[in-house]
This record gives structure tokens, sequence and C-alpha cells, in this order.
């Protein structure tokens, strides 16, 4: 693990203006007023990727990091010819987030969440907190394996449903713990992992306030950058939280401070799965504040999807440089993709690219084809689509993975009355000890 001494970003408040030296582990900024997603602000003006470097530290420099590790890999990105074809697209780029060799892609967890969780582990300074994870899966299963790798204290935090697609290929170390909550959310799994962190000894990953997470996510525009020569017109995702649509908002906002230009913001064009669609409602009324909605309701949607990972019933929409602020300044645009179009549009990406790949990539592939046959997208534009994850059969087929079995199991009713809540952070804490 290699330590690096001067600090070369400073973070700054979207609302107050105020910079903040980062401790690595800082959410918010300290003074009070409506929230704002802080964001990083390098030394380095210049996009210049670093050939020395491997993986995705080669934008070191665009990085919050105060460490490195080794043996990490970085996102792909290639022109397609063939859906691009299909679809009826000039220039299409696909970066691929995933497990295919043959390409040069081999993520360990098969999803892009472990660029998130390699930059959040590179921003800590130190490991002598336990950090907290809140999960819908995939960045569950990023962490536990780096985290196990590494030997870094970590408490994951999931819905239970989501166990099966945690699956890794060694035996977990100790030093991770895994929770699971029954017939229970992401968003339940964000309150407890709020109530846990509160206690001493423990720190709170942030989930998309952490900007290590966004930057992470951010290195998917960086390599597309590489690769295309220039920003996209166009950004297809499929989002739950959105911390990636985000990321890469940001991302090519750097891009184009730094090209001196005055092109363009690639325009965010995002998914989320029907019938949960929250951020898509929000957008459609036209206001920042996100549309009232009944919890059961919520809970009946989201047991619907064929992606529940793109479920959080709290997204980081309204408040400052969070996915309203993104969306207008990128003329951006979001579609709900219903799960028969989902599993269509991933089928057809198995047949025209040749991989396979989860079914939140199948719900942003779908929503390409939607808007390019509803003539929201020039056919002659230059888009880029992120398969945030794939490949995973393929990586079934070579490798025997385990799902990881959780150490406790709580019950999403012991969650609510606050002497239950008291005796789960109990049973947590001897868990711990
Ligand atoms: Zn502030």
């Amino acid at each position: 693990m290699h330590e690096r001494t001067t600090p070369h970003y400073s973070l700054v408040c979207p609302v107050c203006d105020c910079r903040v030296v980062d401790d690595g582990r800082i959410l918010d900024c300290p003074n009070s007023h409506p929230a704002g997603l802080l964001k990083t602000d390098y030394l380095e003006k210049t996009f210049e990727p670093s050939d020395e470097y491997s993986g995705i530290y080669r934008y070191h420099k665009w990085l919050p990091i105060s460490r490195t590790f080794p043996d990490t890999s970085r996102p792909i990105v290639y022109r397609s010819d063939r859906l691009a074809s299909l679809l009826g697209l000039r220039e299409l780029w696909i970066a691929f987030n995933g497990y295919w060799p043959q390409m040069g892609a081999t993520l360990d967890t098969a999803t892009f969440k472990e660029f998130e969780a390699y930059t959040v582990l590179s921003r800590l300074q130190h490991n002598k907190e336990r950090l907290v994870v809140t999960s819908a899966g995939n960045t569950a299963a990023a962490f536990a394996t780096l985290c196990s790798r590494h030997q870094i204290p970590v408490l994951i935090i999931v819905p239970a449903a989501a166990l099966k697609n945690i699956k890794v290929h060694e035996p977990l170390h100790p030093c991770v713990k895994v929770i699971a909550i029954e017939a229970a959310d992401y968003y339940d799994a964000i309150s407890l992992g709020d109530a846990v962190s509160d206690l001493p000894g423990f720190h709170s990953e942030g989930g998309t306030r952490n900007v290590g997470r966004r930057d992470g996510l951010g290195t998917v525009l960086l390599s597309a950058v590489e690769s295309i020569g220039g920003l996209p017109d166009y950004y297809f995702q499929a989002i739950g939280s959105g911390a990636g649509a985000i990321a890469t908002h940001e991302a090519a906002s750097r891009i184009r401070q730094a090209s001196g230009s005055t092109e363009r913001l690639p325009r965010l064009m995002l998914a989320q799965n029907s019938p949960f669609t929250p951020v898509l409602r929000a957008w459609r009324s036209g206001r920042r504040t996100t549309v009232p909605s009944s919890e059961d309701q919520d809970r009946l949607e989201i047991s619907q999807v064929c992606a529940p990972e793109l479920t959080n019933r709290r997204p980081p929409y309204s408040l400052r440089g969070g996915l309203h602020d993104a969306l207008i300044e990128s003329s951006g645009d979001v579609f709900a993709i219903s799960n028969s179009s989902a599993q269509d549009a991933t089928r057809a990406f198995y047949e025209v690219e040749g991989i396979d790949i989860e079914p939140a990539s199948g719900v942003a592939v779908a929503s390409l084809r939607s808007a390019v046959m509803s003539g929201k997208v020039d056919r002659h534009a230059r888009v880029l689509l992120n398969i945030t994850g794939g490949g995973r059969a393929q990586m079934a087929r070579k490798f025997d993975l385990e799902q990881v079995t959780p150490d406790l199991i709580v019950q999403r009713h012991e969650l609510q009355p606050s002497e239950s809540l008291a005796r789960v952070l109990g049973d947590i804490s001897e868990l711990l000890n």
C-alpha cells in the first residue's frame, strides 16, 4: 500500500462556497444551511492521466485519495458497431464495467461499484474506525471483497433479498461483517446504517455524499474521454440513487474546464425501472423537491422491479449539486423502463455484443433504444452508454463463487420502536467485540 502525503485537493461547499481540508471521511459542510453535496477541487487543472499508475489510479490527480492499492482495474470503453447499427446510431461508445477479460474488463465483482469502493478506501487516512457501508447489493459485494483483501474493518448492511447477488471469490476475512435486514429495501439499510454510524468507533461511508464514491465513479467518464477523444453528446445510465450520473456530470464539467472550451456538457439520459420511478416523477413535476408517496406503495413497487439495485426511496435529488441540478445543467431527461423492455434489451445486447449484462444495464440499453425511436437522440450524435455491470454469467462459469453469509439477520419491524432498535444496536456491538 502506497501512502501519499501532499494534499492535492480541497473540498468546496456548493451552498456557501467554503473550503474544507479533507480528513478522508467528511461528508457534509460544517456550516448550517440547506443540504448540498461537497465537491472536490483539484490543484491539477489539466486532464493528464498518469501512465506510470495502473487501474483507476491512472487518474489519481483527480481522485480524492491519500493511499493506493495494488491490482485495480479501470473502466474500458469501446466503439460499438453492432449495437450501434441495430439502433441506427452513427457513433455509439460503450463503457463496459464488469468481467469480460477478452476485452480487458476484469472487475472482481462485475460492476462499476468497484471503482467507488477503491476510491472511498483510498480516501481513508487510517483504518482505526469501522466503516459502515449500506448497499442494495453491488456496492456491498465490492466493499466486502476489497475490505477483506486489504483487511479494512467494515460493517456492511443490506436488504436480505440482495444477498443472492453478493458473491465473492474467497471466504471473507473476519474484519468484514455483514448484516441483512429481512423484508427490507435499500432505504431501510441506510436508516440502520445511520443509527450504527452514531455509535462510537464507527464511521459512515455516506453514499452519494462521499466525494470518493462520486469521483471513483467519475473515472468511467474520464476513461471514455480518453477513448473518444472528447466529451460525448449524450450519456445513458440506469439509476437508483444516481451517484454515477452526478459523478459523470461533475467529471464532464472538470474536463470542459480543463480544455477551456464552451462545448455543451453531455446530456444526462437517466433511466429507472418501472413501476418504481421516484426520480422520473420528481423530474416531470418540474420542481426541485421529490413527489411525496406512501411508504406502502413504494414497497409494493420496489417488489415488482427486475433491477432492485435501482431502488432508493430517498434519492439525492433536491440538494444542491444533486440530481435535479445535474439534469437541469446538462439539459438531461429521465425515462421509465418496464421489466419486459429491460429483459428484451438484455437479450438483444447479448446477441449483438456477445456478453451478458445485469438487469440494470438492460434498463439503460432499453432507455437508449426508446430515446432513439422517439427522436430524443440525434442519430448522428456521439452517445456514451454506461453498462454498469456485466459478465457475471461468464465469471460464474470460470470461478467458484460463494454467496456471502450474513453475520447477523434482523427483521425490519425491529428497527422501528426505539427500545427494539437499541437491542439491535446492542447485538451489533456484541458481534464486533
Ligand atoms: Zn457550506
